[in-house]
């Protein structure tokens, strides 16, 4: 049994019953798609690493790591895929698999951006203080602050700075983070700023 490599309907070797398209059509069909999904996958990722640096999440190394599992997954499973159709093999199945997780980062980054970009809500200042710092390299390069939390039942956070920032604090400031809900209930990090503490008392 052949599959159509456009449209997946079964062949008897001749033309595709459903789609009218002979093998070799049907595979340049497939090709196409596969490389203009591709794009929008890759694409996708971009905006989520964008995203993400716009309107950090709490919980962005969480996040990130997610994403990353996610995105790594699915690109094997596009190699595979093209492995398969090189081959001539069925790829039906694999095929609706990698499309249909081909949009997610692009909704995931889509997702973020409205989170922190449409959130009108209050901005509540969570005081904390600086306790470790770090910078990241690879593949999605970043700064973090380690701060003590705010929430229950967590003890640190590790939230993500710009440059300036991560440059300005070091361990022990006292330090306020800018904390938004955001619109879909993602809380997210608008800023920090450094606590005055003046004649003993603090400030902010
Ligand atoms: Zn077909």
């Amino acid at each position: 049994m052949k599959r159509c490599a456009n449209c997946g309907a079964v062949t008897m070797g001749g033309d595709c019953s459903r789609c009218g398209m002979d093998a070799v059509a049907a595979q340049a069909k497939f090709r196409q798609s596969f490389a203009n999904r591709t794009a929008v996958f890759l694409v996708g990722g971009l905006a989520f690493v964008v995203a993400s640096g716009l309107y950090p999440p709490v919980d962005i190394d969480g996040m990130l790591i997610f994403v990353g599992i996610l995105f790594f997954v699915t690109l094997g499973i596009g190699l595979w895929l093209e492995r398969r159709a090189v081959r001539q093999l069925d790829i039906e199945i694999l095929k609706r698999i990698y499309f249909g997780f081909v949009p997610v980062p692009l909704l995931l980054g889509v997702l973020l951006l409205g989170n922190g970009g449409l959130d009108h809500g209050p901005l509540v200042g969570q005081p904390t203080a600086v306790v470790g710092k770090f910078s990241m390299r690879g593949p999605w390069p970043g700064h973090r602050l380690v701060v003590y939390s705010w929430r229950d039942g967590q003890r640190y956070e590790r939230i993500s700075v710009n440059t300036t920032d991560f440059d300005l604090y070091t361990v022990g400031d006292p330090l306020v983070v800018n904390v938004k809900s955001g619109l879909v209930g993602i809380p997210w990090v608008a800023g920090v700023y450094r606590r005055e503490s003046r004649g003993g008392r603090i400030v902010q």
